[in-house]
């Protein structure tokens, strides 16, 4: 078998190499950071098994509503959802799992501070999988270590980027009843090559190392938490990354500089959903539910999805709303975003040179807006101080 995809079309799923029988397809990181699959000639017996699982030729055919039903909510307990990115819908819809024993699977940064697929049966576990990672996460072998779940009757939730909820559904062939997938609305997945360049200015400049990034730290509010970002030191201490000084998330929500190709022309960011429920920012939502807090918005696509959600009412605030409603402040919904043109370049230099350099030197904004920026970070955080 050869490669049937050009690299700006592949998700780096792993779909592929999950369901190889022979073990022939590695998944192997290339200049960008991002992974892709090779296939091992010597080891391959061209089965053509992975091709036919790939989601971007054909995605599987799943029983979903007509109309999804929408729903603006969030936790009634007040730490989840301050510790959650959104309203903490993923904690409550995952806790009742959990609780029967059963698993949950979701992105969790591992010994490096990158991030991969893993499976938590407890509720310390469950807490890793918790808040979102603006990168990709590496599959490794989790849709086979899924479907042994499932096989065994054991009750699966599995939280990913549409890619990953459709990659699993090709590779299962069917759905299954003990199965929940939970997807969220995605802007792009970042190159985790860029995400340890800029960890390692950090430790560079703080002569001291990393032990969790918490995006969105939501400690002045949900809505201007996007660009707000917690970084927890060994040592115990902790610094906050805002606004323009936020340079990584500078460089993603506003130049898009290292969000994988095939982003810009997102396959699964479609109507009818793959995954059963679907959860993002309910941006653009009524004042009247917008405290500042995290409102999250669930859009239910299966009838197996709303008998989850209903066995959580109770536990969380919700109000039904217009599907409407979602277009008009979360335009990822429907339109991918726009990979940088210069996206090769900047992941190349940042082999040897400085990650926020590059940042600025690739900004969509040019330096009078980049200054209004600084003036108005100033005025906000240092002048309404005093
Ligand atoms: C890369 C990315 C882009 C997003 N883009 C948007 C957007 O444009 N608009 C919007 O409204 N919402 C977006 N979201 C979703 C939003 O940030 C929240 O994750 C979502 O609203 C659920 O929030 P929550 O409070 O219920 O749960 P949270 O506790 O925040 O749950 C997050 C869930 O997502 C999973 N997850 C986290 N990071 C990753 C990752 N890198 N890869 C795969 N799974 C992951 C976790 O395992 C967990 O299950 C994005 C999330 C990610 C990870």
């Amino acid at each position: 078998m050869e490669i049937w995809l050009e690299k700006k079309d592949c998700t780096g799923c792993g779909a592929c190499k999950n369901v190889c029988p022979k073990g022939a397809i590695e998944m192997v990181q290339g200049d960008d950071g991002f992974k892709y699959p090779s296939i091992n000639q010597n080891k391959c017996i061209n089965c053509g098994l992975c091709k036919k699982t790939c989601p971007i030729l054909g995605k599987a055919i799943l029983d979903r509503l007509d109309t999804p039903l929408a729903f603006a909510g969030w936790s009634k307990d007040e730490n989840t959802r301050f510790t959650s990115t959104s309203g903490g819908i993923f904690t409550e819809l995952t806790k009742p799992i959990i609780n029967k024993n059963g698993y949950v699977v979701g992105a969790s940064y591992n010994e490096e501070n990158l991030v991969e697929h893993k499976i938590a049966n407890n509720f310390l576990e469950l807490d890793n999988l918790k808040q979102s990672k603006y990168l990709q996460s590496d599959t490794k072998n989790i849709y086979q270590d899924t479907k042994k779940l499932l096989d065994n009757d054991k009750t699966v939730a599995f939280c990913g980027s549409p890619c990953q909820i459709a990659a699993l559904y090709k590779f299962l062939k069917k759905d299954y009843p003990n199965l929940l997938t939970i997807e969220f609305i995605c802007r792009g997945m970042n190159s985790p090559k860029a995400f340890k360049a800029w960890m390692s200015e950090i430790e560079n400049r703080k002569r001291k190392k990393i032990k969790k990034v918490w995006f969105k730290y939501k400690e002045n509010g949900w809505k201007t938490s996007p660009k707000r970002t917690r970084v927890d030191f060994s040592d115990g201490t902790y610094q906050i990354y805002d606004d323009y000084k936020n340079t990584y998330m500078v460089g993603y929500l506003e130049s898009n500089l290292y969000t994988r190709k095939c982003c810009s022309s997102c396959k699964f960011n479609t109507m009818p959903r793959e995954a059963d429920i679907t959860l993002a920012d309910f941006w653009g939502i009524t004042k009247t539910l917008d405290d500042d807090k995290g409102t999250s918005l669930i859009l239910v696509n299966s009838n197996k999805g709303l008998d989850y959600f209903e066995d959580i009412k109770e536990n969380i605030f919700w109000q039904k709303r217009d599907i409407n409603e979602i277009y008009k402040g979360n335009s990822c919904f429907t339109t991918p975003v726009k990979t940088n043109e210069n996206s090769d370049k900047f992941l190349r230099e940042l082999n040897d040179k400085n990650f926020s350099y590059l940042v600025k030197k690739y900004s969509k904004k040019t330096f009078f807006q980049r200054q209004k920026d600084k003036i108005k970070y100033y005025l906000k955080n240092v002048v309404k101080r005093n």
